[in-house]
């Protein structure tokens, strides 16, 4: 171990190392003092020895049976080896924190996952456990989720994700913020494969997952805010990431909700809410669990996208209707070739060639020409519409089921426009 107790204070040999000018020497010195019982282990308050040779890293250890906390300390160091400095940091800030909150809530128990767990002897241990009246909670924070690291690294986090969950805890994972990365014009987070593996479901998700699946729209949400999706899925179902970000003195939180989408490289997920911070103090509010988030900037936000999304979705069909009216008037139009005499052919040999000749049939049209082009019998009804046209729609019914052409709209009593299949 690294940590020790000399005169009364913490001392980390790492560090105190880093500051010396001739490390030879100074390491010669600390030895001889630890042979004299000058370092104690700061859990059990055993002699500890320095171990100072060239082919393992110095460090302290018990001469005799050492005890469980700096077993587990030891392992601990190794698991949080890779992080950066800022760990750290972080993680006191927020121990600190927490603590405060244990002082003023009799149902929280908030300890370092290495020494609340030392006697188990884990395999993992998380940054901090905090333990309420209903659930055990693993908190552990996550800095430099690189891509060069990111391959080893998933499957470490896959790993302690997993046995969190074995010894009953519920892992939650604060990523460092620089690692986040959203487009709010297009909807998506990119994400590391770390990212998506820690992503949780709390409280708030399951309130939005409820909004989200009773919203009645024509269509899918990845579609009404045009995003590039893979599949549009049936159900949605909400995760969310947090980041922090540490100042000398403090932490703020981010949080960011979405739906799972690409789930292999590039990874990639629909955003639902624009990032919002908040204060450590309010994150982290323990009385029931922690709840990561605020429920009324969380409310507002389930809202607008409510509101955002059916607009969208009233907008979209409004415009799928005037496209269909603008390609039906566009298209239909008269065959140019000399109409034949009605009374000569009868309708059936007309309506064949005519559908040879145009790609969109309307019936009221049709029954102009066959008055106007072909002389059909021109008698009207009492609303000026001509009697033929009663024919004309018998007659196209008859052509569509031979499948020629199609019903693409019907304006009740007024027409009826077909598609035609095949020229
Ligand atoms: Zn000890």
């Amino acid at each position: 171990m690294l940590e020790a107790i000399y005169e009364g204070e913490r001392f980390n040999l790492h560090s105190h190392l880093s500051m010396q000018e001739s490390i030879k020497a100074e390491v010669n010195r600390l030895k001889k003092a630890a042979d004299k019982g000058a370092f104690t282990c700061p859990y059990c308050n055993g002699i500890l020895k320095l171990k100072a040779g060239d082919i393992y890293e110095k460090h302290f250890f018990h001469p005799s049976n050492s005890c469980s906390i700096s077993e587990a300390s030891e392992t601990y160091q190794k698991q949080i080896k890779r992080e950066s400095k800022k760990h750290s940091v972080m993680k006191e800030i927020i121990y600190d924190e927490l603590k405060t909150q244990e002082k003023i809530n009799d149902n929280l128990r908030v300890e370092y996952g290495y020494i609340e767990k030392a006697d188990e002897k884990w395999k993992y241990y998380p940054d901090i456990i905090i333990e309420n009246s209903k659930t055990e909670l693993a908190i552990t924070i996550l800095t430099d989720v690189t891509e060069t690291k990111d391959s080893r690294l998933v499957q470490q986090i896959k790993k302690r994700n997993k046995y969190f969950k074995t010894k009953n805890l519920k892992p939650i994972w604060f990523v460092e913020e620089t690692e986040q990365s959203v487009d709010m014009d297009r909807r998506v987070i990119h994400l590391w494969e770390a990212e998506l593996d820690i992503a949780v479901k709390m409280k708030e998700d399951l309130k939005w997952e409820d909004t989200l699946n009773h919203l009645k729209t024509e269509n899918n949400l990845f579609d009404l805010f045009n995003y590039h999706h893979q599949n549009a899925p049936r159900k949605y179902e909400v995760f969310s990431l947090y980041y922090v970000k540490s100042t000398e003195t403090n932490i703020t939180f981010t949080i960011q909700r979405f739906l799972k989408d690409q789930i292999s490289h590039p990874y990639r997920a629909f955003a639902l809410n624009e990032a919002y911070e908040i204060k450590m103090a309010t994150a982290l509010l323990t009385e029931d669990t922690m709840q990561l988030s605020d429920p009324l900037i969380e409310a507002q936000q389930r809202e607008s996208f409510l509101q955002e999304a059916l607009k969208r979705d009233k907008e979209n069909v409004a415009a799928s209707i005037q496209e269909s009216v603008n390609f039906n008037d566009s298209l239909v139009s008269q065959p140019l070739s000399i109409a034949k005499r009605y009374d000569e052919v009868g309708m059936q040999a007309i309506l064949d060639d005519y559908i040879k000749e145009v790609k969109v049939i309307s019936a009221s049209e049709l029954s102009k020409y066959l008055v106007k082009e072909c002389g059909a019998p021109s008698q009207t009804y009492l609303t000026g519409k001509y009697q033929i046209y009663t024919k004309v729609c018998i007659a196209l019914n008859g052509i569509e089921t031979s499948g020629k052409i199609k019903l693409i709209r019907k304006d009740f009593v007024d027409d009826r426009i077909y598609e035609v299949i095949e020229n």
